[in-house]
């Protein structure tokens, strides 16, 4: 199988840490940002109304349960500042994606950390915590394993947040990877729960260097956090505004890459099989390989064989390289490299 790559991440080193899109963003969304740029002298709308538009009719929710930010990054800093009893240390998972509890260090808060069981969320360790907690964020689908929480774990932490006030942050940056049903934060945000999903244009729509993802729940939240973002009023440009609205236009873009990418997991996770490699299921866009030693695979690979993949054990999951679901070619080039460096068992 081939896969288009934009010819400047061609010639550079097999990029497969960051679980970027090779697909790229939709032309129509490159288009909409070019003709953004003739009205560079001219600040970005601070109330980010057309992609906050744009999203509210998405998702059939009121525009102020939507806030745009510059990427979830951004999200998950203001979340963390202003959301929830702040005198109060949040609550993550251990061996998921640093961001949290990287933010509610810094904005010393705190943080206590629920170690995975195994390689899934302990749900009802996490749930049993919420209530000592300021705020709760959890990783679905969850990078770096790739799995997704059932209908009755979900279900559980929405009624624990409900029952407690503890507001539950779900970071769903992967969702339109994962099949469709899967249970997701937007099938609660009917209720009272003091829910918020943070989500990205920055994977499936292609759109990381522009930097646009965005915030939907209560809209007291999102108020809040509307709030935090007065202290940077115009942190999502112009460019990323007009891409964000034509992106979301674009269906046929998002359900090719989404398809091409179910595509080549299936092929990606077939090959490793027949290396006799280990491999967690994914519902991602990444997947999560077993070596037996991360931290050096993640060296030997980049040092030895310009290929670039995110040592797992950073995140708390060691054994493991977390691998993007780049093109045929890349993953072809890392399988060979992997026998050389990693060898099975
Ligand atoms: N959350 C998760 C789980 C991520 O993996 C990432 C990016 N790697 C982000 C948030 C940040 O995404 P964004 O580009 O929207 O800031």
């Amino acid at each position: 199988m081939t896969t288009a790559v934009a010819p400047a991440v061609a010639t550079g080193p097999a990029r497969l840490h960051l679980s970027e899109s090779p697909y790229g963003p939709s032309p129509l969304a490159l288009s909409a940002a070019r003709e953004s740029l003739a009205l560079t002298e001219i600040y970005p709308d601070p109330a980010r109304s057309a992609p906050t538009a744009a999203l509210a009719a998405q998702l059939a929710v009121a525009e102020q349960q939507v806030a745009v930010a510059n990427g979830s990054d951004e999200l998950v800093l203001l979340s963390a500042l202003a959301l929830g009893d702040t005198t109060r240390p949040g609550l993550t998972t251990a061996g998921t994606f640093p961001g949290y509890r990287i933010c509610l260090e810094t904005v010393r808060r705190g943080c206590r950390e629920i170690a995975l069981d195994g390689t899934s969320t302990a749900v009802a360790e996490f749930a049993a915590a919420m209530p000592a907690a300021g705020i709760a964020y959890l990783c679905n689908p969850h990078n770096p394993t790739g799995g997704v929480l059932t209908r009755a774990e979900l279900d559980l932490l929405v009624e624990t947040a409900a029952r407690t006030g503890t507001p539950l942050v779900v970071d769903e940056a992967y969702l339109e990877f994962a099949p469709a049903g899967t249970p997701q934060l937007r099938d609660y945000l009917d209720g009272a729960a003091p829910l918020l999903s943070l989500r990205t244009l920055s994977k499936a729509y292609g759109l990381a260097a522009l930097r646009i993802g965005y915030a939907v729940g209560r809209a007291d939240l999102v108020a809040r956090l509307r709030e935090a973002q007065g202290t940077m009023p115009f942190s999502v440009n112009r460019a990323a505004q007009a891409a964000a609205v034509a992106a979301l236009a674009d269906r046929p873009h998002l359900e090719r890459t989404q398809r091409r990418n179910i595509e080549q997991r299936a092929w990606f996770l077939s090959r490793l099989a027949e290396r006799g490699r280990a491999a967690l299921p994914s519902a991602t866009n990444f997947v999560a390989v077993a070596v037996p030693d991360s931290a050096a695979a993640e060296l030997l690979l980049a040092r030895d064989h310009d290929i670039l993949v995110r040592d797992a054990g950073r995140f708390g999951l060691p054994g493991h390289i977390r691998v993007s679901l780049g093109s045929a070619e890349q993953l072809t080039r890392l399988l060979d490299a992997l026998d050389v460096i990693a060898p099975v068992g």
